[in-house]
């Protein structure tokens, strides 16, 4: 250890005097720039302590310290690169918007506008109007309301259509979703009582059946989303449980989860129930979340029959739960894309993404590997076959062939590769496999190639 370096750290008062500092008072609250030097300066004194260092000056410390000022004021929440692959990543913020949707976000958020007026009857207006009928006319459902998210639409209709009575499901049923959405605690909390009938791989049509009493409030089917039980299974087909709760005058409730409203089967995919078909098949109630598959903004989305959908509306948990301007606002641009599908596809980036064709994955791989070896030598680059994944608990089984790039090097471990890429200004989030820094093109944009280049040259 160095005691004359230790002696030689300066005071924070000291610092205070410098002209650049003094600089930054005049832009920065006073205690971030006082927290931001006493932690530089600890960090010197530790790396002394640690013999990390055997010299120092002035203006280190006070460069360092303004940088840690600047990572202080800089917003927390903020951009990342996607180099996973996984498409819609629910802790990198799931779906990103469509360019319309943005739009339309900005053009609500900056002016005044008809949230809760109705324009032609000068008079005050809903605030579901105006998503109601083009999620009607996409879905085909009698009726249609939106909420915060998925979790809360399910415990709206429960709340309302079987507060102290009974939701009958399958055990196979009985999901998880990530970020702590379990179907049972969220029966709980909204006063529904859960009957458990059938086994986890096996329920019968006799099970429902069997289990139906004047206390029954809903016949609930969930969605599996993110697993998918193999083998010796059996699930009720929907036409037979709405033949049953028609029978009985009970409601069937469906939680869809993702809100595909597509039939991907088309491009290659494991066929995905869409809420369509749900609804054609006779579904009284279907919930699905707006920003997994559908690619929109976070929302939970509530169609089915019309007298239902009332009595939700009529809720005060409604008024909890409701849904704010831009939401809707980006709900609704998402939505028109629907309106032609190739329009969506096109220009809902969720969608793009997973239909995203090999062949261009290829290029744009070619194409980044190509400037990542012009601006460095420290790495060696080589383009792989490789499978990306939907994510957001939607299609797990479905591996979507993909080109990858792999990322090799004499001076860095993985571990090193990986995490400098994380901490670069713009965080470059990637896969790891098999001991590999891996970069997937699926869920990478062309106009962030130059700042992941940046990012391995600044290494
Ligand atoms: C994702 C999911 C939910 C939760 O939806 P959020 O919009 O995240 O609240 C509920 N049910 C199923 C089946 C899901 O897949």
């Amino acid at each position: 250890m160095n005691r004359e370096l230790l002696r030689s750290l300066p005071k924070v008062d000291e610092l205070l005097q410098e002209e650049t500092i003094k600089e930054q008072l005049g832009s920065s609250m006073r205690v971030l720039v006082l927290d931001s030097l006493r932690e530089t300066i600890e960090a010197f004194r530790k790396a002394i302590l640690n013999d990390e260092i055997q010299s120092l000056t002035k203006e280190e410390i006070i460069l360092d310290s303004i940088n840690l000022l600047n990572k202080k004021k800089s917003p927390k929440l903020r951009k990342v690169i996607n180099g996973t692959g996984t498409v819609v990543h629910t802790n990198l913020g799931r779906s990103l918007l469509s360019k319309g949707a943005i739009e339309k976000v900005i053009n609500v958020a900056e002016n005044y506008n008809n949230l809760e007026y109705d324009i032609e009857k000068g008079k005050r207006g809903s605030r579901y109007s105006h998503i109601e009928d083009i999620i009607i006319k996409i879905t085909g459902a009698e009726a249609a309301m939106v909420v915060n998210n998925n979790a809360a639409a399910v415990m709206l209709v429960l709340d309302t259509l079987c507060r102290e009575k009974e939701a009958i499901v399958s055990r196979g049923q009985l999901v998880e979703i990530g970020g702590s959405f379990r179907v049972p605690e969220v029966m709980k909390f909204s006063g529904a009582k859960l009957v458990e009938v059938g086994t986890t791989n096996r329920t019968h049509l006799y099970d429902y059946e069997d289990n139906i009493s004047e206390n029954t409030g809903v016949l609930l089917k969930v969605h599996t989303s993110n697993f998918k039980i193999m083998g010796f299974t059996e699930e009720v087909a929907i036409e037979d449980l709405v033949k049953l709760g028609n029978e009985k005058d009970i409601p069937i409730v469906e939680d869809i989860g993702s809100g595909v409203l597509i039939d991907y089967s088309k491009y290659g995919f494991v066929y995905e129930p869409t809420v369509q078909e749900s609804i054609k098949k006779g579904m009284d109630v279907v919930t699905f979340s707006g920003d997994k598959m559908l690619g929109g903004p976070q929302a939970g989305i509530i169609v089915g029959k019309k007298k239902y959908i009332d009595r939700m509306r009529k809720n005060q948990l409604t008024r909890a739960l409701r849904i704010d301007k831009m939401t809707l606002a980006a709900l609704e641009g998402t939505m028109q894309h629907y309106l032609e599908e190739a329009e969506a596809i096109k220009n809902i980036p969720t969608l793009n993404m997973l239909l995203c064709p090999k062949e261009e994955l290829k290029k744009r791989a070619q194409k980044l590997k190509r400037k990542l070896q012009n601006k460095t030598n420290k790495f060696t680059f080589t383009i792989d076959n490789d499978y990306s994944m939907v994510g957001g608990g939607s299609m797990p089984t479905e591996k979507m062939e993909t080109y990858v790039i792999k990322v090799k090097s004499e001076s860095f471990t993985t571990q090193q590769i990986e995490d400098k890429l994380r901490m670069n200004e713009v965080a470059v989030i990637v896969r790891i496999y098999n001991n590999e820094v891996i970069l997937d093109l699926r869920t990478l944009f062309e106009k962030d190639y130059e700042i992941i280049v940046e990012a391995f040259k600044n290494m």
